[in-house]
């Protein structure tokens, strides 16, 4: 590992004082359990290590007067997992219940797991982000959907999906007391040459706490195809949040999918497919259809393309009330 500098902040304000303009050169940590590995590897090198764990502002679990709920960005997953406010969105529960690692839900909070650095074995392994080796094969892992740029990889995010599906916002601060809302839907991006983030986050900004509006008359839920019990990312994943009225005639519907794509895929095609009808099998079916209509598998990924339809169909089945039994 790199020599560093740590700095241990105990406000919001000394946290963006104490970040770099400059890409690389100070890196945010907050339960570690992804940015160390990283460290040791060798693959981030920063000069300085902001911890951000010793920011008391940064910890709870708050309703705000309109009844939407803010979290601070270093609750732990298991805090998310034991609090009463977030019964409501049954989605992001079931995602962190899928990473079944006590250690990890102990220790991980949910900004380092919404800003986690891809999975990809090209990047772990200190060949970049964008590493042409991707497209020549070992790519069964990689991107069905948004790969025809530079970025094959993933987004490792197994709670993004059901953020953005919720409508979530996330509170950035950055240099002279800048303070911004940027909607979870719009803070991901697929990289377009190495070094840039897989964010729209400057390297002096940071994100404070994620807010979640009212959940109000929706229904959501996610699900993951995964290999088996235990620690490792689904294969695909789809988190959906429906508006429906009372005759179960889908008013609003958003549609995210995981682990298929560079950044989470809001799936235009799915909502449009929902939009207006009755939820049931042959339409849950058809959503997952649409929502893969446009995928690009890579040379060792097609079978990630049934997986993603079962994903879609499945979390609208369980957002809408049905029981759709094991994989
Ligand atoms: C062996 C192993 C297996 C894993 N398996 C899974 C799994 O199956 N599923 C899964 O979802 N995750 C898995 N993870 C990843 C881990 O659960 C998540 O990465 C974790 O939630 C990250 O949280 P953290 O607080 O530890 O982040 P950190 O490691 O502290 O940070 C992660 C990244 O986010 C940045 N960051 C952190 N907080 C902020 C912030 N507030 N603002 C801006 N940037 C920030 C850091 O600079 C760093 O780049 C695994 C990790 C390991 C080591």
């Amino acid at each position: 590992m790199k020599a560093f500098e740590y700095a241990s902040p105990r406000t919001e304000a000394e946290v963006v004082q104490l970040l770099s303009a400059e890409p690389g050169k100070t890196e945010i940590l907050a339960g570690g359990t992804d940015l160390v590995g990283l460290m040791k590897k060798m693959i981030v090198t920063p000069d300085r290590v902001v911890n951000i764990m010793d920011v008391p502002t940064l910890k709870s679990i708050d309703e705000l007067p309109d009844g939407s709920v803010s979290i601070g960005a270093t609750v732990t997953l298991d805090d998310i997992l034991a609090h009463p406010y977030l019964d409501v969105y049954p989605a992001i529960k079931q995602a962190i219940r899928g990473i079944s690692s006590m250690q990890l839900q102990a220790q991980g909070t949910l900004g380092g797991e919404v800003c986690q650095r891809p999975r990809c074995w090209f990047y772990r392994n200190g060949d970049g982000l964008l590493s042409q080796g991707v497209a020549e094969g070992a790519n069964e892992f990689h991107a069905i959907l948004g790969n025809s740029g530079p970025a094959k990889f993933v987004n490792s995010s197994r709670i993004a999906p059901a953020l953005i599906a919720l409508d979530a916002q996330l509170r950035v601060l950055g240099p002279d007391d800048a303070e911004q809302f940027v909607p979870l839907a719009e803070f991901f991006r697929s990289p377009q040459r190495e070094g840039q983030r897989e964010h729209v986050l400057a390297p002096n900004q940071f994100v404070s706490h994620i807010v979640l509006p009212p959940i109000e008359g929706r229904t959501c839920a996610t699900y993951e195809v995964r290999h088996g019990e235990g620690p490792d990312y689904p294969l695909a994943a789809a988190a959906a949040a429906l508006r429906l009225n009372g005759f179960g005639i889908v008013q609003d519907a958003n549609v995210v999918l995981g682990q298929v794509a560079p950044m989470p895929w809001i799936s235009q095609e799915a909502i449009a497919v929902l939009r207006g009808r009755k939820v049931d099998v042959a339409l849950a079916e058809a959503a997952g259809e649409a929502a893969v209509s446009r995928a690009t598998p890579l040379s060792q990924n097609e079978y990630k393309v049934q997986l993603a339809k079962v994903a879609v169909k499945r979390a609208i089945l369980l957002a809408a009330g049905y029981e759709t039994g094991g994989f």
